[in-house]
């Protein structure tokens, strides 16, 4: 049986910051300009402190300058609001990033409204959800786009190709669906009421699932030579203290039927914080009436 390629996302998101980080040193240079991203961490999640860290090392190692707020974890919503709004004034900062899930006691549909549309470096304001629903110019969640320059890749031309998306959160899911239509595919959501997902799964020629269920997507779900998306992130315990890292797809066992694959890790993961770095570029020269960049395919 043939095995699937591997979609090297770390290898394209290292070519995508270096991009970037040429970006930066031209604006940098032409025009005394230097993207700053704020990254907010409500508590001490383990795994949020390692995102935080990877996304301020990235940051600073391309040229921006990052700054990172750290609340405790019994803070209260006020707090949150009030420093969300301190970002909004800073004209240092052209980037906001909270990140999520934030602690059970937050609400985080008033803190996501709080950040100004044009910096919301994750685009998960109702306006540039909306933006994207409506093919026009916004910031973009930074996960689906990492996935969309993957599968560009990949693929080239998606038009007319069958894409099932399983998930349908507004961080990846609703976005991913938007970007799969604005490339020309028929596009289907699924999620935890979708009656026959398996069936629904077969006809895909992109299947990406974003659920966060260990190794739920099987081989018999993948229609032969597919291009499977796997961005689901899920700690198993693995040999002594250090947890085993797997998707939402069988990867040994689907790879024998796909024609493509991402591997977990090294697949979606460094694209998402490479797109976050990207926002920023765009975000800095929108704020700064400079012209548009539209991701890149090829660096
Ligand atoms: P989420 O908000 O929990 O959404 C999960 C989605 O999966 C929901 O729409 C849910 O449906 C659906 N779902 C749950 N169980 C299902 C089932 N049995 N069958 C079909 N659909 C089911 O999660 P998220 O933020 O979108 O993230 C999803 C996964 O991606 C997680 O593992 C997360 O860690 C990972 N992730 C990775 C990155 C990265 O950088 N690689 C970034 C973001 C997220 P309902 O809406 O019906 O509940």
């Amino acid at each position: 049986m043939s095995q699937a390629t591997l979609i090297d996302g770390k290898a394209i998101a290292a070519g995508l910051r270096s991009w970037i980080g040429e970006q930066i040193a031209q604006l940098t240079s032409k025009h005394g300009l230097k993207p700053g991203l704020a990254v907010v961490l409500v508590g001490e999640d383990p795994a949020s402190q390692v995102y935080v860290r990877s996304k301020r090392k990235t940051a600073v190692k391309l040229g921006m300058e990052s700054f990172e707020h750290t609340l405790p974890a019994d803070v209260d919503q006020q707090t949150v609001l009030a420093l969300v709004q301190q970002l909004n004034d800073d004209p240092k900062v052209h980037g906001i990033l909270v990140q999520l899930p934030l602690p059970a006691h937050l609400d985080d549909k008033p803190v996501i409204l709080a950040i100004d549309p044009l910096k919301d470096a994750d685009g998960l304001h109702p306006e540039n959800a909306g933006r994207l629903m409506a093919g026009e110019t916004g910031m973009v969640s930074c996960t689906p786009l990492g996935c969309q320059l993957l599968l560009r890749r990949q693929i080239g031309d998606m038009t007319g190709k069958d894409a099932v998306v399983i998930g349908r959160s507004l961080l990846f899911g609703k976005p991913m669906a938007q970007l799969l239509l604005s490339e020309n595919c028929t596009v289907t959501t699924a999620h935890s009421r979708t009656a026959d997902l398996a069936g629904h799964c077969r006809r895909a020629d992109i299947l990406v699932a974003a659920v966060g269920r260990p190794e739920m997507v099987k081989a018999d779900w993948v229609k032969p030579g597919a291009v499977v998306i796997d961005v689901g992130i899920n700690r198993l315990p693995g040999d002594g203290d250090k947890d085993r890292l797997v998707g939402d797809v069988d990867f040994d066992a689907v790879s024998s039927v796909a024609s493509a694959i991402t591997p977990v890790p090294g697949g979606v993961g460094p694209m998402t914080i490479a797109c976050l770095m990207f926002n920023a570029l765009r975000a800095v020269r929108l704020q700064n009436g400079l012209e548009d960049v539209a991701l890149p395919t090829s660096f």
